[in-house]
């Protein structure tokens, strides 16, 4: 009902207009993410197929179209989530710093019970991500494992299982809360696996007739029905996360989690199917493909709306304690990078200046920060510092080309000189204080970093 019949639609408009600041506070969260997920794969992004558990979500959420993750890799994106922090220093295999102060840790000095139920080796216990969290399952052991590589090694950790599927982790989560304190506010995070390689959905999932090829390599110039063939297999395991994730929400709605719950879903990075460089995976591009991330945010009482303006993974945590009315600590909000999103979700979209530029970069294992690749991207413009390819520094006009067809070497000087402004700034920002436990690598160690061919070439 229009706003503008004030007199007589007052109870309707009414709670759209208090203000979101606090407005949640002693709510539950739940936070799904989703690895290796793209935006441009949803049906509420815009795709031919549906994915209707995601989709009916979004109907409901402020749905961010520009939100981009920091990382392309799982720990340092996921870090940056729950932190509000560049990564900076730490690295995918790394472990976490006990100095960092996690989103967890915030919650639970608020009374909140935290558990965690996460899907694949490099979010596990280990890298020390469970700080703040009362429960942090990362037990892949009863599940069956997609990815077998190397000695059951993954850089410096064993494993004998590396992942478990959706069906696994839905049940996880709901067997977990059927023993869960319920008299206090919920922090709940469920990480999901599915989309990341290997693509091997279960049969039903996808249509078999259009499925010519199973394997695929790191690195290979693909062919239509090559192309044909990954897309279908792709969007079958989004397809099977999907009904999935409506397993769970059905679940935690017969367990009353939902009734007074603010739901975050959001994905990781997202994934490089073949688009760029003939390279198919995440961990070393950060062109859109895998920087541009979906982001949903479900609000009770508060109808779903569609952002633009350009937003970073590490404004969310800041986002959360905005809506909860919760403070950081001092000491962590120095560090922290992300803003609050909640002054644009209020306007919605009409305010301007939220952020100047996003940028992420690819944190992998053992490489030293002069090599990593960086993007530093605004509104309009990209720059692409180390790309693996394309040398050391390209750019693009995404105003005129959003896929990052025509790589080029120079923009107008304005536009250079405000990205050359804008890495500058993140560069010092992203440096301090460490967000990885130092270690040395022993031999062992650094024979692991040769595990991301493994993991290609299975
Ligand atoms: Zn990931």
């Amino acid at each position: 009902m229009p706003c503008l019949l004030l007199l007589v639609a007052l109870p309707a408009c009414a709670p759209e207009q208090r203000p979101l600041s606090g407005r949640y506070r002693g709510h539950d969260i739940l936070l799904v993410t989703i690895d290796s997920l793209r935006a441009d794969r949803l049906g509420c992004y815009g795709y031919a197929k549906a994915t209707p558990a995601i989709d009916a979500l979004a109907s409901r959420s402020v749905v961010f179209d520009s939100l981009f993750t920091t990382s392309s890799t799982t720990l340092p994106a996921h870090v940056s989530l729950l932190t509000g922090r560049d990564p900076g220093d730490l690295r995918n295999g790394y472990t976490v710093s006990d100095s960092a102060v996690t989103l967890a840790e915030v919650l639970s000095r608020e009374g909140y019970e935290s558990r965690a139920v996460v899907s694949s080796l490099p979010l596990a216990a280990a890298f020390n991500l469970g700080q703040g969290f009362a429960v942090y399952d990362s037990d892949f052991s009863a599940c069956r494992g997609s990815l077998q590589f190397g000695e059951g090694r993954w850089h410096a950790q064993p494993f004998d299982v590396f992942d478990c599927d959706a069906g696994e982790t839905t049940a996880r989560v709901l067997r977990a809360l059927d023993a869960a304190d319920r008299s206090r506010p919920s922090f709940l995070w469920v990480h999901y696996f599915d989309p990341h390689f290997p693509y091997r959905p279960p049969k039903g999932y996808y249509d078999e007739a259009r499925v010519k090829r199973r394997r695929f390599p790191f690195l290979h110039q693909a062919t239509p029905a090559d192309l044909e063939s990954l897309n279908e297999l792709y969007d079958g395991e989004v397809r099977f996360l999907d009904g999935q994730l409506a397993a769970l929400f059905e679940g935690l709605e017969a367990r009353g989690f939902l009734e007074n719950t603010v739901t975050l879903l959001v994905s990781d990075h997202g994934e490089n199917l073949y688009q760029h460089d003939g390279y198919l995976d995440h961990s070393m591009v950060v062109y859109e493909t895998v920087m541009r991330i979906p982001a949903l945010l479900e609000l009770p009482g508060r109808a779903g709306t569609r952002l633009g303006a350009i937003a970073s993974i590490t404004d969310l945590m800041p986002t959360l304690l905005d809506l909860l009315g919760v403070e950081l600590p001092a000491v962590a909000s120095q560090a922290v990078s992300g803003r609050s999103l909640v002054r644009v979700i209020e306007s919605g979209g009409a305010a301007t200046g939220h952020r100047e530029f996003v940028a992420c970069e690819t944190n992998d294992y053992g490489v030293a920060e002069e090599d990593q690749a960086v993007a530093i991207r605004t509104g309009e413009s990209k720059m692409i510092l180390n790309n693996w390819k394309k040398g050391g520094r390209v750019f693009y006009d995404l105003a005129t080309d959003p896929d990052e067809t025509r790589s080029l070497t120079r923009l107008s000087a304005h536009a250079e000189a405000a990205l050359a402004d804008h890495h500058r700034a993140w560069r010092e920002r992203a440096a301090s204080p460490p967000l990885a436990r130092r270690r040395e690598l022993d031999e062992r160690t650094r024979e692991g970093l040769k595990s991301l061919g493994y993991l290609h070439s299975e």
